[in-house]
């Protein structure tokens, strides 16, 4: 969400002339668009501030926008005196105003969470120079993980209008993107009325824009549990454009766990869930998020989280550290894990996610599918491709031929990525 932010941001600051600097060093304004979720992410954004100041003295103007300023208001101008901007997510169409505030004395700090929205003071989106765009429908979060600072630094949980994305989505396809990747911290939470002022859940908003014709692909991220509705499952049977990719983070694979996490559902539910996505979708790819060593874990408790990667099976996983967050409930339970412990946690569960990753790349090794083409590669004449499942593909193409849908056989894999042929039948 924070490189769908940050494209708004650099669109809203266009629409007023200004342009993005060739050279990071000699622009006149930098925006750190930050996240609060691990205190690691927080160290980085101060060691960043340090940086911008250029070896004869001078310094561009500085922003501090995202969940770090939300969280931390005008405590990061107290701490980095050469911080001009302090600006929250919910804030960030204020910007140019803030900016012609800057720069007289005090920082300029806007943490308000405006009953406007900001997606209303908006420009359109610009043309991408990717065939992939990211698109929020959703933001924020009710569900108060014990662990977790998103409800207090992105705000309760709020739906866009249906016709607000569907003109977003539109504007996005006439510039030529071919996939969007609908977001939201909960994105499967996403609720609203469509033109007809009849109540619509997210797969009714993905049925919707699966009739626009340039459209090819449709994905979402990050869903929850709890809000994975029969519909949207029917809805990964039923509408071709679904990716069959579902990112399900679990977090853990102990119940004990869980209610301390406040998660609100079971191991048993979860693996329940995940059956019946796999009835749906026979192939969809799983992909979840763990944290191991939350405050009172024990090495049984690791142990059934080791469990529950096998009995899943996913095709990718994030896994993080347990990071203490000021504020949240957890933060202040007994048993905080060790350090080493926790890195120990992490380097066998990432081995178990590491082996069915490298299983379900193996797996597409002599297949035939259809990727679209994204981006340039690493050497010359070399572009990468997603698979319907989110693998990169490598392929030799020519530039132009990015945007492209194009089939290919599958004919190595890696932990990481496939390597890929041209098929001599140009996909639809
Ligand atoms: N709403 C989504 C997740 C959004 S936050 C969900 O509940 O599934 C993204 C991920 O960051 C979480 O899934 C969690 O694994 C991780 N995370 C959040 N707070 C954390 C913390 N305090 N320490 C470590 N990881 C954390
Ligand atoms: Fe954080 Fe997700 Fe829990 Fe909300 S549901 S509190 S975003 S982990």
């Amino acid at each position: 969400m924070n490189v769908y932010d940050g494209e708004r941001m650099a669109e809203m600051l266009g629409e007023r002339g200004m342009t993005a600097a060739a050279d990071g060093n000699d622009a006149d304004l930098v925006i750190l668009n930050t996240c609060h979720i691990r205190e690691k992410a927080v160290d980085k954004v101060y060691s960043d501030i340090g940086r911008m100041t250029r070896e004869d003295g001078s310094r561009p103007m500085i922003a501090v926008a995202g969940c770090v300023a939300q969280a931390e208001g005008s405590e990061i101008s107290r701490r980095a005196r050469t911080v001009d901007i302090v600006v929250g997510p919910q804030a960030y169409h204020r910007l140019p105003d803030l900016i012609a505030k800057a720069g007289r004395g005090e920082a300029a700090v806007d943490t308000d969470m405006p009953a406007e929205s900001k997606f209303g003071a908006l420009p359109a989106r610009t043309k991408q120079a990717r065939p992939t765009a990211f698109l929020t429908i959703m933001e924020g979060c009710d569900k108060f993980c014990t662990y977790c600072v998103v409800p207090y630094t992105r705000g309760a949980e709020i739906s866009r209008s249906w016709g607000a994305i569907l003109d977003e989505a539109k504007a996005l396809v006439d510039g030529g993107v071919k996939e969007i990747t609908l977001l939201g911290q909960n994105v499967n939470a996403w609720t609203g009325e469509d033109d007809k002022g009849r109540a619509q859940g997210m797969d009714g908003l993905v049925r919707e824009l699966a009739k626009i014709d340039a459209l090819k692909r449709i994905r979402y991220t990050t869903s929850h549990p709890n809000d994975m509705s029969d519909g949207l499952i029917a809805a990964h049977g039923e509408v071709d454009k679904l990716m069959p990719f579902l990112h399900l983070p679990v977090q853990s694979g102990n119940d004990r766990i869980l209610k301390a996490m406040n998660r609100s559902h079971s191991v048993e539910g979860y693996l329940r869930l995940i059956d019946r996505v796999r009835a749906a979708r026979p192939d969809i790819a799983l992909s979840g998020d763990f944290i191991v060593g939350f405050p009172g874990e024990t090495e049984e408790e690791f142990a059934d989280t080791l469990r529950i990667v096998d009995a899943v099976g996913y095709a990718q996983c994030y896994s993080f550290k347990y990071s203490p967050r000021p504020g949240t409930p957890a933060a202040d339970m007994d048993g905080q894990i060790p350090a080493d412990v926790m890195d120990d946690r992490l380097v066998r569960l990432q081995a178990a996610i590491n082996r069915h990753q490298v299983g379900f790349n193996a797996a597409t090794v002599g297949r035939r599918t259809t990727i679209l083409l994204e981006r340039a590669g690493r050497y010359p004449g070399q572009l990468i491709g997603k698979t319907p499942w989110l693998q990169s593909v490598h392929v030799t193409a020519p530039d132009q031929a990015i945007g492209d849908m194009i089939e290919v056989d599958i004919i190595s894999a890696g932990p990481n990525s496939l390597a890929g042929e041209i098929g001599r039948r140009k996909a639809a």
